[in-house]
């Protein structure tokens, strides 16, 4: 179906349901949420107004941009690569093909950090030290370094160009001179005395894909999210049991260790935590489909 196939001109409300139709058609899933978010996105306009003025005409001008960006998303480009952004928490992400898009789940172990670091450090005069390792496009670190001014946050992550991602993000919601940004694996670079300060609160959302299973996943995540950001070796453990071994052979151990973990994990990851040093407290926070989603050491 082409734009130009009828008559009347065009008014938003048909180019987002024509949208909907061309996605549709390539096999996308969320086709009208999809097609409203790049109607949005093209028109440089909130969906407030699209409400308001569903009736006015689609601008002739921009219909082969609109086109474009509908064949992109059509092919299997994620909308939010399209459109470049995400919200996260409440505030706007840049995000690129060097980045895993931020998924909802993983505001809930923001939710539970800033809750369970504000109850250890209610009445210490000294804020925690955060370290975000694997930052990504930087949601973790931004979003604790925004909701709690006094926190001082650490953010690293393996990929440069992952780095200049969190950088910009961290610019573009006015944090960026309360985050320093690390590039290195997991713990390694923390590992090295007097190179960084020691950390109170580990954060980290690490890739956890099983490798083959990277294969079955959509084709939006599989062909366009990036492989280092999914791919967690041969269990999908990997990440974890490398920071568990490196957890004792830091300075000092961090009271609260914060991560997300795939689905059935769980426990695997609490035994890898287990055997690496004593904790107070192991538990698990599930995600909105019920899954135990994150695990959370307290010492
Ligand atoms: N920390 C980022 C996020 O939670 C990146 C995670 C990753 O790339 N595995 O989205």
């Amino acid at each position: 179906m082409s734009l130009d196939s009828v008559s009347k001109p065009l008014t938003l409300s048909d180019a987002w349901r024509q949208g909907m139709e061309i996605l549709r058609q390539a096999g996308v899933e969320e086709a009208a949420a999809d097609a409203e978010l790049l109607l949005l996105y093209l028109l440089g306009i909130d969906k407030t107004s699209l409400l308001r003025d569903w009736r006015d005409p689609f601008p002739p001008a921009k219909t082969e941009a609109w086109l474009g960006l509908l064949e992109r998303r059509g092919t299997g480009v994620p909308v939010q690569y399209v459109i470049g952004e995400q919200y996260f928490f409440g505030r706007a992400f840049g995000v690129s093909e060097s980045v895993l898009i931020p998924r909802p789940e993983t505001e809930l172990l923001a939710e539970a950090v800033l809750d369970i670091a504000d109850r250890l450090w209610n009445d210490s005069a000294v804020p925690p030290v955060v370290l975000d390792v694997g930052t990504g496009s930087g949601i973790l670190a931004i979003t604790l370094a925004a909701e709690r001014p006094s926190w001082r946050v650490m953010a690293s992550d393996l990929s440069p160009d992952a780095l200049r991602t969190a950088a910009g993000n961290a610019e573009r919601n006015g944090v960026a001179s309360r985050i320093s940004f690390v590039q290195g694996d997991l713990l390694s670079p923390f590992l090295a005395e007097n190179v960084y300060p020691s950390f109170d609160v580990l954060v980290s959302n690490p890739p956890y894909i099983p490798s083959l299973d990277i294969l079955d996943l959509q084709r939006e995540v599989r062909d366009h999210e990036p492989r280092l950001a999914l791919d967690g070796g041969t269990d999908g453990l990997n990440p974890y049991r490398i920071m568990a071994g490196q957890l004792p052979l830091l300075e000092r151990l961090p009271r609260v260790v914060a991560w997300e973990v795939g689905a059935g994990q769980a426990e695997d990851v609490a035994a890898l935590l287990r055997a690496a040093a004593d904790w107070q407290d192991i538990r698990f926070v599930k995600d909105y489909a019920g899954i135990d989603r994150h695990v959370i050491a307290i010492k």
